[in-house]
């Protein structure tokens, strides 16, 4: 197995302002879990570009991208009570926008199985018009929409312990991309609940898995089985791509669900059968333990190259599988 790391120390310039959550030793992590599972051999690594206007206006607003150039080249500051803007950061939106467009030239000309973006700023609360929750611009949806574009059909899979508000509005009635999220519930930012299915022509091509707190990785498996891998099956997915937050890791200290690093590399790997080798890439969103985060990075990249890799047990037993029976109940009355 190949995997490609879009990796680059730009996206440690994008400061938040002090004592953020979301801060550049994030980073720090994601390359200390790559180095204690040993991987840095076996993985090939890609320097990002950055994206486009006319790439990013195909999820965004070209006025909020305007808007958000000329705020960072003014120096930045705060867009609202959690997302800052620095300088640098709107350089390092752009690479991490840029990362996953690059990694699916790259896999396109088959160079390799599946891609990581190690990026921040994390992208999947960002709106059409709008920049909230840490994130600047979307980068999953600026990838996913290019794909759809090009005919292909997309399916995204967010597990970070937020729902996915941003890539959600992005393709609410759009049928060519299936958004699933698992999230915490109730949460930050409030949306995501079980009987938002998608509208217009999207009805049923977004799936809500709205979980209660200390979930645990077994949850999770069985929502990608009895739920997320059937519909991305009836979506005719040819393209994976997963928002692959590491914020439902139970040392997390902003959220409450239960999963360690032997859960987001089982999951990761169950997702691997919805689309082929070439065809899966993943953005790192968000995760604000150092540890968790460092160590659910090494089991997941390990996962990806078939290296075996698993610092912690998984768990089982929690709260939640009620839920995946409702929001499964809600996509098939979607599609009926
Ligand atoms: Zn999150």
């Amino acid at each position: 197995m190949t995997l490609l790391v879009a990796s680059d120390p730009r996206f440690a310039e994008h400061d938040a302002g002090r004592g953020h959550p979301e801060r550049p030793a994030r980073l720090e992590a994601v390359e200390r879990g790559i180095a204690e599972a040993g991987l840095e051999e076996a993985l090939v690594r890609v320097a990002p570009r950055a994206a486009t206007d006319d790439e990013l206006a195909r999820a965004h607003g070209r006025d909020l991208v305007a808007a958000l150039d000329r705020f960072s080249a003014a120096g930045g500051g705060s867009i609202d009570a959690d997302t800052a803007m620095g300088p640098r950061s709107m350089e390092a939106a752009r690479l991490a926008a840029g990362a996953g467009l690059e990694l699916v030239d790259r896999l396109r000309a088959g160079e390799g199985d599946a891609g990581f973006c190690a990026v921040r700023p994390p992208g999947h609360h960002a709106t059409s018009q709008r920049s909230m929750g840490f994130c600047l611009l979307n980068n999953v949806a600026v990838v996913a929409a290019a794909l759809a574009d090009a005919g292909e059909r997309v399916v995204i899979v967010d597990y970070d312990a937020h729902h996915g508000n941003g890539t959600e509005q992005i393709f609410y009635d759009d049928p060519r991309v299936l958004f699933a999220s698992l999230h915490e519930w109730p949460l930050y930012p409030g949306t995501g609940a079980l009987g938002d299915t998608g509208a217009g022509e999207g009805r049923g091509s977004t799936i809500n898995v709205p979980l209660p707190a200390r979930a645990t990785g077994d949850v999770y498996r069985d929502a990608v089985a009895d739920l997320i891998g059937p519909a991305a099956e009836a979506h005719g997915a040819t393209w994976l791509l997963v928002s692959a937050g590491f914020d439902a890791h139970r040392a997390d200290p902003l959220t409450g669900l239960g999963l360690t690093a032997a859960d987001f590399a089982d999951v990761t790997g169950d997702l691997l059968a919805l689309a082929p080798p070439g065809r899966r890439l993943l953005f790192l969103e968000g995760g604000y333990d150092l540890d968790g985060l460092a160590h659910s990075t090494g089991a997941v990249l390990g996962r990806l190259l078939d290296v075996e890799h698993r610092p912690e047990a998984p768990t089982s037993g929690g709260p939640g599988a009620d839920v995946v029976a409702a929001a499964r109940s809600r996509h098939d009355q979607a599609c009926a």
